[in-house]
Order: C-alpha cells, then structure tokens, then sequence
C-alpha cells in the first residue's frame, strides 16, 4: 500500500491502475477510522482490481470551526488498518494541496434539487456544498468505476447519487457507480462514528438512547393508528427524556426525496442527537 499526498502521485498512480485496465474503487473519508470505515473498503477491495481510499478532513463541509479543530486525526492508525484490509492507496493530501485560497473561501452554490434544504442542510448551512466540492475533485482526480459510502449519511448519499446522476447527463463521470453500504454498529446498537471517540464511557452508555429509541420506533409504527407525526415526536420526547442528550431534529421521510411523509412506506427517519457538544447522527428504515 502506498500513502500519496500530492494529486500529481494521485494521478500518476491512477494513470497507471488505467494503463493496466485495472478497475478502480474509491472510498472518500475524514480518517479516524472504524469498522463501518472498513466494511467500505473491504468491500470496494473486493469489487475492484485496485482501491483508493482518500483520508481529508474537509474544510469546507464545516461550518462549525471547532468540530473542525476538535475532529479526530491519525494517519498512522488508519494507514495500519488500511493496509491490513487490502487498500492498494492512500490519498491524504494538506488543506493547500486541495484548494487553492480562493476555493478554500468560495461561496459557490451547487443546486441539489432541494435535497439539501432540509435536514442536515437546514441545521449546516453549506455543509454539502463542501461534501460534493471534496467529491467532485475526488472524482475527477481518481476517475473511479466504483465509489462507495456509507447509509450512515444517509443525506449525503442521496445527494451524491443526485449530483452523479445529472452529471451523468453530461458525461462528466463516465460510468461512474456510486454504491450504499449498510450502517455498521457496536453490538450495543451504537452506530459506529469518529466523533465517538470524543465520548468518555459514561457518555457512550447515554448515547446508546439514541439506537435504542429508534429501533422501538419501529414497533410504535406498527401500533395500530400510528402516524408518522406521533412517532416522531415519540422518538424526540423518549431521547430528550435520557439525561445527556438533546435532540436537534428527527424527521420521518421519504427515502427518495427525503421530503417529509404521512404514511411509513418507503420511509427513513433521520436524527441529529447532542451528547454533550458532540454531535451524532443516525438513521432507520421504516419500510
Ligand atoms: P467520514 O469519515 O465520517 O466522512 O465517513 C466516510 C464514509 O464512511 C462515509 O461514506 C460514511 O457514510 C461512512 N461511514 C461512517 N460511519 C459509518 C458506519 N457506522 N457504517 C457505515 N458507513 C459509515
């Protein structure tokens, strides 16, 4: 495995991988790895003739300046973990080898169709503006037949797939696939994320609340009567109930156009929980 931290060696490599008509995947990250981490990568290892898994914590996707300095960093952990899993390259480039001053400023919108006005848009104001500003440039540097994300960010990932399908129109990332890989969790339920690693063990045992309450929020849907409105305030009222944790938004809706919805088909409810100043997400399938 080789790690590269400038976009000519990312070119270069990746201009050899073509050479040899090797197919390529690649898993975008922020580093600090975990098992739902791995569980992206092993499977683009075994999908594709070579992986490049690209470690950068974004800039631009923060809109909060100390989540940022307080986001959890360590190359030589993840390239461990990395290369026992099979990843052929690392991309971990500085802030100033991705942008220039200007991009690293820029206000420049893309439009997503809408998908970006609620949740996780609503409550980060230009957050996915900079997830598909590192994206694009990551595609465009690696040329991937294959990326893969996880359901984890569920919201991201359903603009990714919006931003890669109208690209498509133009040809811009050829046959570009993007793959969805499950949410991975800690025995306990506990969606496996890098901000857990700001948790002590007390605070870990709170945030368990949040997995618990969405999944008996699968058997309040089932109640009969039950509407999608109850069971979200249910869902709000049980977690902001558990000392330690503060709901930001939890919101039922519909997988495709992440619109709210009155009914449980086709639905995922998406939460944004504070343990304490750390902030976690999570999310569960109705139907
Ligand atoms: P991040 O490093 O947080 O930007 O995450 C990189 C990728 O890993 C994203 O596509 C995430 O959705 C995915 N990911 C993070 N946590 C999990 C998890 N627990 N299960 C599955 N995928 C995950």
């Amino acid at each position: 495995m080789q790690i590269l931290t400038t976009k000519e060696a990312l070119q270069q490599a990746v201009a050899a991988s073509k050479q040899a008509g090797q197919t390529i995947g690649l898993v975008p990250t922020m580093g600090a790895l975990h098992a739902g981490h791995a569980s992206l990568v092993r499977r683009a290892v075994e999908e594709n003739d070579v992986c490049f898994v690209s470690v950068f914590v974004n800039p631009t996707q923060f809109n909060n300046k100390e989540d940022l300095a307080k986001y959890p960093r360590d190359i030589e952990r993840d390239a461990a973990l990395l290369r026992s899993i099979g990843a052929s390259y690392v991309f971990a480039p500085t802030p100033e080898e991705m942008y220039t001053e200007e991009e690293m400023n820029s206000t420049f919108s893309f439009d997503f169709n809408g998908l970006d006005q609620v949740m996780e848009g609503k409550m980060r104001p230009g957050h996915f503006n900079g997830v598909v500003q590192v994206v694009s440039r990551l595609f465009y540097l690696v040329q991937p037949d294959k990326a893969y994300f996880g359901e984890k960010d569920y919201q991201q990932l359903a603009i990714i797939h919006h931003m890669v399908e109208r690209s498509s129109l133009s040809g811009t990332f050829g046959s570009l696939q993007i793959v969805g890989c499950p949410i991975v969790r800690e025995e306990s339920g506990l969606a496996l994320s890098s901000r857990n690693e700001r948790l002590s063990a007390a605070e870990k045992e709170t945030a368990l609340g949040i997995s618990r309450t969405l999944f008996a929020s699968l058997e309040w849907a089932k109640e009969p009567g039950a509407s999608v409105k109850e069971v979200e305030h249910r869902v709000v009222d049980t977690i902001n109930a558990i000392e330690g944790l503060e709901v930001e938004y939890y919101e039922i809706v519909d997988q495709a156009t992440l619109l709210p919805t009155d009914t449980f088909e086709h639905a995922i409810g998406c939460v944004t929980v504070y343990c304490g100043p750390v902030r976690l997400i999570d999310n569960i399938r109705y139907a």
